[in-house]
């Protein structure tokens, strides 16, 4: 495909209008929306109306006024379409580690007699991280790592949960939620999803998997800002049942009675505990309206067009110098590909300095994120002319860009 098709298709794409409601440099091409999702004016506007009439001139009326007390409630109704959820599931709240931390120690109790956490070599480090941590805490908990082909093997009746993350950050192959929730519920386990590399780019039905708890951050393909927000997910069949082990006042049923007797709130909104972070809550409250009428599958076919067009031209303009690693499938993947080579650090450093952001994913992987709201087919295009001329002109291989650069 050249620029000129590549464009044309863009134009006809009933999508392409969202990419008008994003402020991106006019010299960079970005392809890391899986990291650090873009900003919106609008987004902007609203944080400077937060910060000097809201914040400012309000004070403290605001919680009141502004309607900051709300604002969890509000941003949990904005997500729910995404995640295929209704919004009394979901508490928008914390970091997603500090939210997994929750949720794992939610489904413990809610499985007492079992004790094996699994999960596998592929997710992401702080998943593994915070179930140690909890298992150390309750000295009951056994957090086993398998390799991703054996989770299935190794689903028995000593497992409490099954932790997957959704879309692998590495390879990007995308897990079948709804089977891998099937085999947990089989042998009585229950099912955490880590979704921080789907929501927002790629189909989530967590009521439709019968998914038990789930975690994600909104900073990725929901474009809330620089450490937004996370989220937690609860089915509502656990609601009666469910505690959470971080009790604050604001997941109380009543927090302005100031009763010292804990009441959990009604549904999801016990898992949030201390004062929301007004700033960024409104960035991503904000940032969510993007969404309004947009039909998830067809931003998940979008993003699945999107990095099925990298490959193809990966294949065409580089051949076998790289591998693609993404699974070929777009039902398979998220909206990120990753290629893999010995030379991946300096090859993305080098792309960086072009203005062609994606990143590099130690020791051998050059990650693209294709951000289905925003990221065009001309972009793909560009990117992989980028990839090639850099690749055969051997530009990368200098000494500046293979010193490691400090990045997330
Ligand atoms: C990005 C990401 C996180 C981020 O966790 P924070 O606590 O919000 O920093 C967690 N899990 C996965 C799988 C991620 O990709």
């Amino acid at each position: 495909m050249d620029r000129r098709t590549a464009a044309s298709l863009d134009a006809q794409d009933p999508l392409g209008h969202l990419r008008g409601r994003f402020a991106l440099p006019d010299d960079v091409l970005y392809l890391d929306g899986n990291s650090l999702g873009a900003l919106q004016p609008r987004v902007a506007e609203r944080l400077r109306g937060v910060v000097e009439a809201e914040w400012g001139r309000g004070l403290i009326r605001s919680w009141n006024d502004a309607g900051w007390v709300e604002m969890p409630r509000r941003v949990a109704e904005r997500l729910a379409p995404l995640l295929g959820a209704v919004p009394e599931e979901i508490a928008v709240t914390d970091s997603t580690s500090a939210n997994l931390f929750k949720a794992l120690a939610a489904a413990h109790r809610l499985r007492p007699d079992r004790r094996v956490i699994l999960t596998d070599d592929a997710n992401f480090p702080t998943d593994v991280y915070v179930a140690h941590g909890l298992a150390e805490l309750t000295g009951n908990l056994e957090v086993r790592v398998v390799p991703t082909a054996e989770v299935e093997r190794h689903l028995d009746q000593d497992v409490a949960v099954l932790l997957l993350t959704h879309v692998d950050y590495r390879s990007g192959r995308r897990h079948d939620a709804a089977a891998q929730t099937a085999a947990a519920h089989a042998v009585g386990a229950l099912a955490v999803w880590d979704l921080s590399h789907s929501v927002g780019a790629l189909h989530v039905a967590l009521d439709e998997w019968q998914a038990d708890l789930a975690v994600g951050c909104t900073y990725k393909y929901c474009n809330g800002g620089p450490g937004s927000p996370g989220f937690l997910y609860i089915a509502t069949r656990w609601h009666e049942e469910a505690a959470t082990p971080v009790r604050g006042w604001f997941g109380h049923a009543r927090p302005f009675a100031f009763d010292l007797g804990y009441q959990p709130a009604p549904g999801a909104e016990r898992f949030l505990d201390g004062s929301p972070p007004v700033l960024s809550m409104a960035a991503l409250e904000t940032a969510l309206e993007v969404f309004e009428g947009v039909d998830i599958t067809a931003l998940d076919a979008r993003a699945g067009e999107l990095t099925g067009l990298f490959i193809d031209l990966v294949d065409e303009h580089l051949g076998t110098e790289v591998e693609v690693v993404t699974p070929r499938d777009a039902a398979e993947r998220g909206a990120q590909v990753s290629l893999r080579h010995d030379a991946a650090g300096p090859l993305s450093r080098a792309l960086v300095t072009r203005g062609v952001i994606g990143d590099h994913r130690p020791p051998d992987l050059v990650r693209f994120g294709f951000a289905p709201l925003y990221v065009t087919r001309v972009e793909v295009v560009e990117a992989v002319e980028h990839l090639a001329d850099l690749f055969h002109s051997g530009d990368w291989d200098r000494p500046e860009f293979h010193r490691e650069a400090v990045v997330p």
